[in-house]
C-alpha cells in the first residue's frame, strides 16, 4: 500500500468546487422536478396576492428533494414578495431536532422575533399568545420538516394550531414527511381543516438521477474526471435501490475519494463498485456499533453461518458463542426478538414457514453478503465485542 501525505493527495486534485457535491439548493436550483415545483408554485402565489394559503402536505421517501424543492421555493417566494411589497417571513423548523409542540412553537416565536422566554419555561398556551401577537403583523411562510417525529412522539396540536391561525394570522405552511402513512396520524379534527392540499414526491429514476449527479459533478470536478458512462453507472445502482438522491450524490463522493486515495485523475468504473461496497460496509458498521454485547455475539454467529438457518439452530449456535465469550447466555425468547429487530433493520432476511426437518414453523433466517465482505464484518464485529 502506498503512503499518503496531504501533499501529495491535493496535488492530485480533481475538485473545482468539493462543496457543489452537498449544496442543499445549488445556484442554479434543482434539477428537474418540473411538476413538482409547478405545483408549489401555484399552491403558494395566493401568498403574493395577500392571501394566506392553508398547509400544504408534501410527501415522498428520503432523498427525493422535498427539503431541497420547499427551501428554494420559498426563497423564490420571499424575493418575488418584496416586489409585491408583501411583507414575508420564511421559517424553516426540522421536527426531528423539535419532536414536541413546545418545541416547535418556541422555535417558531423564537425565529419570528426575539422575544425571551425564561429559563423556566412557559405553558404553551403562553407561547401561542406571545405568537398571536407576533403573527398576524406580516405574512409568515412555515416549512415545517420531518414532522413524522412529531406527528408520533407528540400528536397534531401544532397542525390543529396552524390550521385555525392561517386565516386571521396569515400563517402558511409547507408541513414535509417522509413516511407516507402520515395522515393516519392525524386526529379526524385536523384531517378536516388541514393539508387539503399533497404533493408527492416520488423517487427518482435513472434518466433523472443521471442528469442531477451530470450537473454536480459539472460544479464540483474539473473536467474530465467524471465520465458519462460513471454517472450512468451510480444512477443506475441507485433508482434500483429506491431513487435516493442523496445516495447517490454520496456515492459520488465515495468515488471520488477513492480516486484521490489511488492517485488517480479520472473515476473508472470498477472504483464505482468498490465505493459501493465501502460505504455499505460502512453503513453496516455504524449499525452494528449501535448494538448489544449479547446482539453481536448473535449477529457474529449468523456471520459464520452461511446460507439459511432456523431460528433454534441459531439459539444453540449462540449459546456456544456465548461459552466462547464467556458470557451467560440470553433466554430464547429474547434472541428470537433480537432477529426480529435484525430484520426490521434490515441486517438479516427473515422468512417464516414450515420447516420439514424440524416438524414445525420456523423463523428461517438469511444474511445476504458476498464473501469478502463477510470476512470483514466478521472481524470488525469480534473487535467490537
Ligand atoms: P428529502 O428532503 O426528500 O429527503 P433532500 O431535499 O434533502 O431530500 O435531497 C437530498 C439531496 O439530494 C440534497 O443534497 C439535494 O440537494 C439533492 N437533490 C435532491 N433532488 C435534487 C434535484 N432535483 N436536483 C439537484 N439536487 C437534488
Ligand atoms: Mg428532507
Amino acid at each position: 500500500m502506498k503512503k499518503l501525505t496531504f501533499e501529495s493527495v491535493l496535488r492530485k486534485a480533481i475538485y473545482k468546487n468539493r462543496n457543489a457535491i452537498y449544496d442543499l439548493v445549488p445556484p442554479e436550483g434543482l434539477v428537474g422536478r418540473i411538476k413538482e415545483r409547478n405545483d408549489l408554485v401555484m399552491e403558494l402565489s395566493p401568498i403574493l396576492l395577500g392571501s394566506p394559503v392553508s398547509s400544504l402536505f408534501v410527501y415522498g421517501t428520503p432523498g427525493t428533494g422535498k427539503t431541497a424543492l420547499s427551501l428554494q421555493i420559498a426563497q423564490e417566494l420571499k424575493r418575488e414578495s418584496k416586489k409585491h411589497h408583501i411583507s414575508l417571513k420564511t421559517v424553516y423548523i426540522n421536527c426531528s431536532e423539535n419532536r414536541t409542540a413546545y418545541a416547535v412553537l418556541t422555535e417558531l416565536l423564537h425565529q419570528l422575533s426575539n422575544t425571551e422566554i425564561p429559563k423556566t419555561g412557559w405553558s404553551t398556551k403562553k407561547v401561542q399568545q406571545e405568537l398571536k401577537k407576533v403573527l398576524g403583523k406580516q405574512h409568515v411562510l412555515v416549512v415545517l420538516d420531518e414532522v413524522d417525529y412529531l406527528l408520533k412522539e407528540s400528536g397534531d396540536d401544532v397542525l390543529y394550531w396552524f390550521s385555525r391561525m392561517h386565516q386571521d394570522d396569515k400563517l402558511s405552511s409547507v408541513v414535509i414527511s417522509n413516511d407516507l402513512r402520515v395522515y393516519d396520524y392525524l386526529t379526524p379534527r385536523t384531517q378536516s381543516s388541514f393539508g387539503r392540499v399533497k404533493l408527492i414526491f416520488s423517487p427518482y429514476t435513472a434518466d433523472e438521477l443521471r442528469a442531477i449527479l451530470g450537473h454536480r459533478a459539472k460544479h464540483a470536478f474539473l473536467p474530465n474526471t467524471v465520465s458519462k458512462a460513471v454517472v450512468g453507472k451510480i444512477a443506475d445502482i441507485e433508482s434500483e435501490r429506491g431513487g435516493d438522491a442523496r445516495k447517490a450524490l454520496e456515492l459520488l463522493d465515495a468515488c471520488a475519494k477513492l480516486a484521490l486515495a489511488r492517485g488517480r485523475k479520472t473515476i473508472t468504473l470498477d472504483m464505482v463498485n468498490a465505493a459501493d461496497k465501502y460505504l455499505e460496509q460502512d453503513i453496516l458498521l455504524k449499525t452494528l456499533t449501535g448494538l448489544t454485547k449479547h446482539q453481536k455475539i448473535l449477529y457474529l454467529t449468523l456471520l459464520k453461518n452461511k446460507g439459511a438457518s432456523y431460528g433454534p439452530t441459531i439459539f444453540n449456535k449462540y449459546c456456544k458463542e456465548c461459552t466462547a465469550f464467556k458470557v451467560k447466555p440470553l433466554s430464547e425468547r429474547r434472541v428470537r426478538s433480537f432477529l426480529i429487530m435484525f430484520n426490521e433493520l434490515g441486517l438479516v432476511h427473515a422468512e417464516v414457514g414450515w420447516v420439514a426437518h424440524l416438524k414445525k414453523k420456523a423463523r428461517k433466517i438469511t444474511l445476504l453478503m458476498d464473501d469478502a465482505i463477510r470476512n470483514t464484518i466478521r472481524k470488525r464485529v469480534r473487535d467490537l465485542i
